[in-house]
């Protein structure tokens, strides 16, 4: 059995997906709750931090589906709070990025998050073609995809007048470089798919 999941390189259940990927083992988890209790969006999330590692010891496909299905994965900030008071060292943000991405490609992204969704693509191409941020990019790009056309406009020409916002964007010298990664993040996904 383990011979087959080796041939196929398709690990056995989600936790062991994220741990091969990210290096962060759910199994660590003691359900300790000192990421839920410090997390600045726990209070939003439908299911806490904690309860996102839990519902991966559990394992079963009908729990992993809950977790790749909540909005929680999807309000994570990415600010680490957790990870710096886990006694386990536990890696959540790692954890929850790649819960999003395979939410994505499971077509299982929570309706509720679709904005953060919009954003989330926008971003992730204004950094894969400009190898930076480039604000003017990304909120076009956003407001495309989101439909908000009119979202935050007031706020243009005062970002515009304090010198936040350039019409055209800074390029970096390692675009190639970049979109390697990409390349390469890509393929790796399809070869676990
Ligand atoms: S990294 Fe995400 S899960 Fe962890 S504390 Fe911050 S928002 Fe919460
Ligand atoms: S702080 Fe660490 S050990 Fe405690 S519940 Fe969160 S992830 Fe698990």
């Amino acid at each position: 059995m383990s011979h087959a999941v080796h041939e196929s390189h398709q690990p056995a259940s989600l936790a062991d997906r994220v741990l091969e990927s990210t290096g962060e083992s759910a199994a660590q988890c003691y359900q300790c709750g000192k990421c839920s209790a410090g997390c600045p969006l726990a209070e939003e999330m439908d299911y806490s931090p904690s309860q996102i590692l839990h519902l991966l010891q559990l394992g079963t496909k009908e729990m992993e589906e809950r977790a790749l299905r909540s909005e929680a994965i999807w309000l994570c900030l990415t600010c680490e709070t957790c990870h710096s008071r886990c006694p386990k060292e536990v890696d959540l943000a790692k954890v929850m990025e790649y819960l999003r991405s395979e939410s994505m490609a499971r077509g299982m992204v929570n309706p509720k998050a679709k904005d953060i969704l919009a954003f989330h693509k926008s971003f992730l191409d204004c950094i894969k073609y400009t190898g930076r941020l480039y604000e003017v990019g990304l909120i076009s790009d956003y407001k495309t995809r989101s439909w908000h056309f009119l979202q935050d406009l007031t706020a243009v020409p005062r970002l515009l007048k304090r010198g936040k916002m350039k019409f055209l964007p800074h390029l970096i010298a390692g675009r190639a470089a970049m979109s390697r990664i990409f390349h390469l993040t890509s393929q790796r996904k399809d070869n676990h798919e």
